[in-house]
């Protein structure tokens, strides 16, 4: 859909920011490009799309997203090609996720002219904001949140639709060291645990905070009613090599459908690799690491593709996963594959790239 048929308003900077950016030297989410696109939902309509300098909204303290919490978001980046054009990875997915999300949390849903024709207008807008050095990219970050003025607890009837973008450098990621938890939980069947709202990111915060001052990067939450079986890790969904299969949970109401597991599942069976979505257990992983048939742990998402474990702590005891060559570890073949695709650099044989 192109944007001229959607009718954006266009409204810009007096004077770019770009200058002021050291783009060799990107720390994550602290620099946003000049524009952002912002629509809202007001009678039933998204109304007033727009492509505005990049700033400041002012609200009313009554503003019921503040208070109860009808507020979700995506993560997504774009890249550029060796011609310098500008590449999405599956930014439809993201689309519908969020539309499950709003749909979850009674929220207003988003036609696809309406999220695809903003995301395009603003990254043409922003075009010279897309990094183009080596493993940098243009973070972006579509949300949604409540808008009435009204302090009963119910639905809103209006909405905010914004997307703005950061340029971001490379993502080091360092093996991680994963604590299992087994008090608090992420999420629970029949929550919102596939939702990608906001208040599943606060309430993982505490948790988290307590395993990083144990000495752990992240936790690895377990299922709410037994503490028996993984769900995800951080912001990110995990998976596991076992006998030379690739063995992931399977998707559930409490798990998020993440875009990178979806991609990675489809990219090793096309390797002709064995792939098992199925509940995991603490007890398969424990076992597969002392008997040494389990290779290969790590969590994926967008930020980073893939983050292997190296160390996952279980009722106080650390289990050390083996150290494999990179030209030896799916993690890190599927990852440079991965990193191949969203820039353009090998053919994209599953149309994922736009
Ligand atoms: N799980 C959670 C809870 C997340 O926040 C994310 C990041 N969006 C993921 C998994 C990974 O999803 P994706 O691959 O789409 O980034």
């Amino acid at each position: 859909m192109t944007t001229d048929l959607l009718q954006i308003e266009m409204q810009k900077a007096s004077q770019s920011r770009i200058k002021e950016v050291d783009f060799n030297n990107l720390p994550f989410g602290k620099h946003f490009a000049d524009h952002m696109f912002v629509a809202d939902y007001v009678d039933g309509q998204w109304t007033d799309l727009r492509v505005v300098p990049f700033g400041d909204f002012s609200f009313n303290p009554a503003l019921s997203s503040l208070h109860y919490g009808q507020s979700i978001f995506e993560g997504m980046k774009a890249y550029k090609n060796d011609a310098g054009e500008v590449l999405m990875f599956r930014p439809i997915d993201n689309w519908a996720r969020m539309n499950e999300s709003a749909k979850r949390m009674c929220m207003a849903t988003i036609p696809e002219e309406v999220f695809m024709g903003g995301l395009e207008a603003l990254l043409r807008t922003d075009a010279d904001w897309v990094p183009n050095q080596p493993g940098s990219s243009l973070y972006i970050r579509p949300y949604m949140f409540a808008t009435d003025v009204y302090l009963g607890v119910a639905a809103s009837k209006t909405y905010r639709f914004c997307i703005f973008t950061c340029p971001v450098g490379v993502y080091y990621s360092k093996p991680l060291k994963v604590k299992v938890e087994m008090n608090y939980i992420r999420s629970a069947p029949g929550g919102v645990g596939a939702a990608k709202c906001a208040g599943n990111y606060a309430g993982s915060l505490y948790p988290t905070l307590q395993a990083q001052q144990a000495g752990y990067d992240q936790l690895l939450w377990t299922d709410a009613t037994e503490h028996q079986y993984f769900e995800e890790s951080g912001t990110m969904n995990v998976m596991f090599v076992i006998d030379g299969k690739l063995v992931t949970p399977a998707l559930s109401d409490s798990i998020l459908d993440g875009v990178t597991r979806r991609s990675i599942v489809a990219i090793a069976k096309s390797w002709g690799m064995t792939v098992e979505e199925r509940k995991v257990s603490i007890r398969e992983v424990i076992d597969g690491i002392d008997n040494g048939s389990l290779t290969e742990a790590f969590g994926a998402g967008t930020a980073v593709v893939v983050s292997p474990f190296q160390v996952i702590g279980y009722e106080g005891k650390d289990y050390m996963l083996p150290e494999r060559a990179p030209a030896d570890s799916f993690a890190a073949r599927v990852k440079d594959y991965m990193s191949d695709l969203r820039t353009g650099k090998i053919e994209d044989t599953f149309g994922w790239t736009y």
